[in-house]
């Protein structure tokens, strides 16, 4: 079946941050920022279709009928790496509820498991942003995106720097309602079930916690 519901971005500065934070010589705190400025491209994409509300106001020239937006949005960053995405969706709608869900995936089956969550109490028929950086197998994915929708959950947005075809798959397979949105859909999955060419560890690069034995030599 053909992969559907997947939006990659097409700005040439998503392929320019987005090869720089592939780069295993890029630092944590450089590393850090490109992944907001990544998610700033992603939520544009994103929330092109929000409601707007009409108000009134004036400028210095004279009296015109403005827009301003009419959703309250939900935000769930999944544990830990998601956290890296937060920021900028905070800054750009400060009038967002955040939740939070952690999954931890076993390094030996890359199956996820939960160990947290704690969703906003009003988050009803809301628009709803998963947040988790790397797509892989898909699974923590189809969990966190469960999760929300047995929260009440309206329309759930899937946000990730980097996507796997397999993850894609499971998702829309177990969510064909959710559309993606990511910077990146990369070629494969390894044996561990890492994405190639991906980045790697997201959240150890996110918070400097690799070891010098996961780099590759040229
Ligand atoms: N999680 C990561 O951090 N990287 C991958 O490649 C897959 C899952």
């Amino acid at each position: 079946m053909p992969l559907m519901n997947v939006h990659t971005l097409q700005h040439p500065l998503a392929a320019h941050f987005l090869t720089h934070l592939r780069d295993q010589s890029t630092k944590p705190a450089l590393f850090r920022l490109l992944t907001k400025r990544l998610t700033v491209l992603l939520a544009v994409e994103a929330t092109q279709t929000l409601a707007l509300r009409p108000r009134p106001i004036c400028t210095p020239m004279e009296a015109i009928e403005g827009r301003v937006l009419d959703e309250q949005l939900v935000a769930v960053p999944v544990l830990r790496a998601g956290l890296g995405m937060l920021d900028p969706i905070v800054e750009f709608f400060p009038e967002v509820s955040v939740g939070y869900i952690g999954l931890e995936r076993d390094h030996d089956t890359a199956v996820a498991s939960s160990y947290y969550a704690k969703l906003p109490p009003m988050m009803t028929g809301r628009t709803t942003l998963v947040l988790d950086p790397m797509l892989a197998t898909g699974g923590s994915a189809a969990q966190a995106i469960s999760t929300v929708k047995a929260a009440g959950a309206g329309r759930v947005l899937m946000l990730c720097i980097v996507a796997a075809p397999e993850g894609v798959q499971t998702l829309n397979d177990a969510h064909p309602d959710v559309e993606i949105y990511t910077a990146g859909l990369d070629r494969a999955l390894d044996s561990r079930k890492y994405i190639l060419p991906g980045l790697g560890d997201f959240g150890d690069r996110l918070y400097g916690t690799a070891s010098p034995e996961d780099a590759v030599r040229p």
